[in-house]
């Protein structure tokens, strides 16, 4: 038995990965590429988005535990062994840290911090009109692990939260919805949209022209789910017409977002890394090593990706 570590990260990354796994795992075989790895005795991959057939020619394996939320990239490669497990990281430490950037964002959309900078660059000074909490709708799109915790922080704040997920959820102080109809009733009421949803052949995309314009008019949208959600060009229009009021985006179709891309410079557009929420080695290591357990012991692991649905 052992792990392969598959994935692009740097040298300095895997190091921290491997300290954390020592410490969840101690004693464990961990190798960190195929060539030097002993393909037989590996029955566990740690993957953080492989090259595509990175998982290919393991005959004992078992369990491919992503170290990311996401799993899209990971889905999209034709030679995933079909039988074996995927199984997502699921960390409350991200979802909390989630949870943080989703308020922050809203709070500025909301008190209008991301006007007031823009307005510091052009030394004006001016003050804007200050609506309660509990006066501004935010909708959020996806009501899983890291939208679930969003909605709640959120409705603890005092927002009116509502929120869309594809089967019927139950979440103290959010209005939740599903369906087309629901979605764009709620849309066309929301202050500010987070989006939230996992990227899905059903989910890309989402963000386009006609979406955009069902969004009521200088609402906030924030984008922390994956850049495909969003039809980049659909959004520009629409943030240049007005229908859209600011954007705060901390994912995109290209990472790293190219320099001369025109969200950078955009007004109406504040740009996050991908840092929403960041993987922390040392919570997912031990998310990641319950589940290494789970399966040696014959049972399926925690948060396991339906392949059909896509996540
Ligand atoms: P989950 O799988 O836990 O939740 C997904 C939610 O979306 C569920 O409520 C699900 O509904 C809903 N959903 C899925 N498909 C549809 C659909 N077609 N229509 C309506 N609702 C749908 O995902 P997470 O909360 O873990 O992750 C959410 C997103 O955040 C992902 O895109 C992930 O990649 C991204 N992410 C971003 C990070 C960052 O730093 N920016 C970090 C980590 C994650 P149901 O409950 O009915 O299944």
């Amino acid at each position: 038995m052992g792990i392969l570590l598959a994935g692009s990260l740097s040298d300095a990354e895997w190091a921290l990965w491997e300290a954390a796994f020592h410490g969840a795992l101690p004693g464990e075989p961990l190798w960190r590429s195929r060539d030097q790895a002993d393909r037989a005795a590996v029955d566990v991959a740690f993957v953080a988005n492989p090259l595509p057939g990175a998982l290919q020619g393991l005959p004992g394996l078992r369990l491919i535990q992503s170290l990311w939320a996401g799993v899209d990239r990971l889905l999209s490669d034709p030679t995933l062994p079909p039988d074996v497990p995927v199984a997502r990281m699921v960390d409350p430490a991200m979802n909390l840290a989630m949870a943080e950037t989703a308020l922050w964002a809203v709070l500025g959309l909301h008190r209008g911090f991301f006007t007031y900078a823009r307005q510091q660059r052009a030394v004006q000074w001016q003050q804007l009109a200050q609506r309660r909490a509990d006066e501004v709708t935010v909708l959020l799109l996806g009501l899983g692990q890291m939208g679930g915790a969003v909605a709640q922080r959120l409705a603890a704040q005092g927002y009116a939260v509502s929120g869309w997920s594809r089967r019927p959820a139950t979440l103290p102080g959010v209005a939740t919805h599903t369906g087309d109809a629901a979605l764009a009733d709620t849309l066309a009421e929301a202050d500010i949209v987070v989006n939230l949803l996992p990227l899905t052949p059903a989910t890309t995309g989402f963000f386009d022209a006609r979406r955009l314009a069902g969004m009521a008019r200088g609402a906030g949208l924030v984008n922390l789910a994956r850049g495909a959600h969003v039809v980049e060009a659909d959004l520009l229009a629409a943030l240049d017409a007005g229908q859209v009021g600011h954007a705060v985006l901390d994912v995109f179709q290209v990472e790293p977002l190219p320099p001369l891309h025109p969200f950078w410079r955009h007004d109406r557009i504040t740009v996050l890394p991908h840092a929403a929420a960041l993987t922390d080695p040392r919570s997912a290591a031990r998310v990641a090593a319950a589940n290494v357990r789970a399966v040696r012991c014959g049972q399926p692991p925690a948060h396991a990706v339906d392949l059909q649905r896509g996540y």
